[in-house]
């Protein structure tokens, strides 16, 4: 990249320190590099001037001109704000600042024209623009550059405070570009780009910002998103070549005693087909040569652990010791017991190293894993630290690959001379197009069938007015001796807020309606380990009726006398939390119901989520209606990976691109694996870069 475009952001007029401060937080722009790589996420025709009488929507973005009258302050000294009306010859609207207000007060004169550029709001059963983007109107406005397609950026609140709304980041866009011109170096090889009819970057990039027709945006974007699947493709490729090809691993040849006792004694049920199926591609992979790094992916209850289970009885019948690392200390626990009690009156020891281990206990385990005698370890975090040494550790199992980075993977790994193989669970359901390009490096099994006899939960949306009718219900189940989840969400990121919403919820809930004859476990971010351990275990045992909690028990957690999850305020749930949450229940023989509770006002959104899970229990169609919904940036559990992070490609909408991109990075690097030759120098630059970006800004993390 050429230098230019490695410089702060501060450094570009218009910016200044404060200001940048404010682009890195808002939308990661750190350099001047990642300004020109915000994107508009589409387009206004410029020269389209709507009137007043147009509006009538909140949805599109609007653009006025006309006169600005009637300013008035309004409120105290401490909620003051200011109101105006818009006026052109088919009517009159709203206008509302709550900042600035000085600069407001003093902006307009009412002899000038002025054009206002917004998304209206509805307030009080009408529209109004809330902080609108203002101009002078004069003869000259609409010839700018004979441009007429302008770029709408998406802007948040905070930025629009600090002028950048979206026409704001338009023009810091423009000075950089004028500033930048000739100095957009090309990132492709030539032979890409001619193969491909390709535009040049620079064009791409100036046309994707300020582009003179519409035909030349899809170009500009088709060129930008080449680049960017390529380059991701590249990169993952890479990285599954030099784990799978070049990693020796332990060959696991024997199926022995340990997994056949099992299997034909101890077993309680039939393996589902799928299982099977994932035990064999688990078992062909262990015994190649290389080291395994494969996930495995199943709806929640599908039968994961069990499958890990099986493949650590491999392991040992190959003198390999085991370990599963899950990411709290409850999951720890629970898959703790249920290992120690479907291994029970078998020959293997088994033991659980938390945080919370005590001193003597810890000592101990340390012996019997470096002496040998201890073949299955299960913990959380703490299996990692530096003082825990395998004897031979040969199967590693991750459980919910997200809480965990990839730092801490490799540490694990560092343990031992040949590299265990390892299984990542997650039950986190994506479309496998999508999984084979976040998990690009990782080979994939899938669990898609679910133990037989399973009665699928039912679920059932009420709005708030239906409380009592809810409350009810509750009461029955509990009278038939069964346990409910409450779970309150997560509004606001700090813990503190968390707290108050999950206790101002369930007080209020209790003020209306008391409830002195159950017992109530309470769980939430803010409470100490031991004390979450306390009261998980009071629910576990069937000491308390009512789990309120937070979304902490979205993991893993296996209660299955609880028959009722409660999702208060389910409309601020994201589809594949909700998803999660819903599978803490219908574990049991009994039927399970999963109540969404939403406030009598929901957004189209809101609304169109809850109806997919009242639908349909499948978490494959969730995650594929969830990234429909939501593009995949936002897919839970996926964020980390850091290349669902496109800047323009969509992993929904652009499969095509994405397979052909994929087999175009397969043929590079079967011919230039590290990418040296000439042809391709240009590639493994960007590659670089992409690599150091990350380390310096963590934007991934
Ligand atoms: P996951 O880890 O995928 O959420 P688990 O392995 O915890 O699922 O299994 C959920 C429950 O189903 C456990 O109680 C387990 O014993 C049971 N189970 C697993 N496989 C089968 C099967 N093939 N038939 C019946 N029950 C099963
Ligand atoms: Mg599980």
């Amino acid at each position: 990249m050429n230098s230019f475009f490695e410089s702060n952001i501060n450094y570009l007029k218009g910016v200044g320190p404060k200001k940048a401060e404010i682009l890195k937080k808002e939308l990661g722009i750190v350099v001047f590099d990642d300004l020109l790589n915000y994107f508009p996420f589409r387009y206004v025709d410029k020269s389209k001037i709507y009137k007043v009488s147009d509006v009538v929507s909140d949805t599109t973005y609007f653009q006025l001109v006309g006169h600005v009258s009637n300013l008035v302050k309004v409120g105290d000294k401490r909620t003051r704000y200011i109101t105006a009306t818009f006026t052109d010859d088919s009517g009159s609207i709203g206008l509302v600042w709550f900042r600035g207000l000085q600069w407001v007060a003093n902006r307009f004169n009412t002899s000038q024209k002025y054009i206002i550029f917004g998304k209206p709001s509805v307030f009080k059963n009408r529209f109004n623009f809330v902080h609108p983007e203002i101009e002078d109107y004069n003869d000259e406005s609409f010839r700018v550059s004979g441009q007429r397609l302008e770029g709408i950026y998406s802007s948040t609140e905070k930025l629009k405070n600090t002028g950048f709304g979206t026409r704001g980041i338009s023009k810091l866009i423009k000075e950089l570009l004028n500033q930048g011109l000739n100095r957009i170096d090309e990132t492709l090889p030539e032979y890409l780009i001619s193969k491909f009819n390709l535009l040049a970057r620079e064009k791409a990039l100036i046309n994707i910002h300020f582009p003179v027709n519409s035909e030349i945006i899809s170009r500009a974007r088709e060129r930008l998103k080449f680049e960017e699947l390529l380059l991701v493709q590249l990169q993952l490729l890479q990285q599954k070549n030099s784990l799978s090809r070049k990693i020796k691993g332990h060959v696991f040849e024997t199926v022995g005693t340990t997994f056949n006792d099992f299997y034909n004694n101890k077993l309680p049920f039939d393996l589902t087909g799928a299982q099977k199926r994932v035990i064999k591609e688990i078992r062909a992979d262990m015994r190649n040569g290389y080291q395994m790094n494969r996930l495995l992916q199943g709806d929640v209850g599908s039968g994961k652990t069990l499958v890990a289970l099986m493949c650590m009885l491999l392991s040992m019948d190959n003198d390999c010791q085991s370990c599963i690392m899950a990411p709290t200390e409850i999951l720890a626990n629970q898959h703790y017991n249920s290992i120690k009690n479907m291994l029970r009156n078998m020959n293997i020891q088994v033991e659980l190293l938390t945080g919370s281990t005590k001193k003597k206990k810890r000592t101990s385990i340390h012996q019997s894993l470096s002496d040998g005698t201890l073949h299955l370890l299960i913990g959380t975090h703490a299996v990692i630290e530096d003082t825990v040494k395998f004897n031979n550790l040969g199967f590693v199992v991750i459980d919910e690959q997200h809480r965990f980075g990839v730092a801490q993977r490799a540490k694990l790994w560092s343990k031992n001379k040949l590299l265990p193989h390892v299984l990542v669970m997650t039950a986190t359901p994506i479309p496998r197009t999508l999984a084979m390009t976040v998990y690009g490096n990782l080979d994939i099994s899938i669990i898609d069938e679910l133990p037989p006899g399973r009665k699928p939960v039912k679920t059932i949306h009420f709005f708030e007015k239906s409380r009592l009718r809810v409350l009810g219900f509750m009461r029955e189940q509990i009278k038939q001796g069964r346990q409910i989840y409450i779970v309150y969400p997560l509004i606001s990121e700090s813990e503190k807020m968390d707290l108050k919403n999950l206790m101002d919820g369930y007080e209020n809930m209790l003020h209306d309606f008391p409830m002195p004859e159950y017992q109530v476990s309470v769980l939430h971010g803010r409470m100490k380990t031991e004390d979450k351990e306390f009261e998980m275990q009071r629910f576990v045992e069937g000491k308390t009726d009512i789990m309120v909690s937070t979304t902490v028990i979205e993991v893993g957690v296996d209660v299955s006398n609880a028959s009722v999850m409660i999702i208060e305020n389910a409309e601020r749930f994201g589809l594949s939390q909700l998803h999660q949450l819903r599978g803490r229940v219908g574990r049991g023989a009994d039927q399970s119901y999963c109540i969404l509770m939403s406030g009598n006002k929901v957004s189209n959104e809101g609304r169109k989520r809850l109806e997919i899970m009242v639908e349909t229990t499948d978490g494959f169609k969730i995650a594929e209606a969830d990234l429909n919904l939501r593009g995949p940036g936002d897919l839970q559990g996926t964020q980390q990976s850091g290349v669902l992070n496109f800047k323009i490609a969509n992993l929904v909408h652009d499969t095509e691109l994405i397979s052909q991109t994929r087999n175009l990075a397969d043929k590079i690097l079967s011919h230039d694996p590290k990418l040296v030759s000439s042809e391709n120098i240009l590639l493994n630059r960007q590659i670089e870069q992409i690599k150091k970006g990350k380390q310096n800004w963590g934007r991934i993390s």
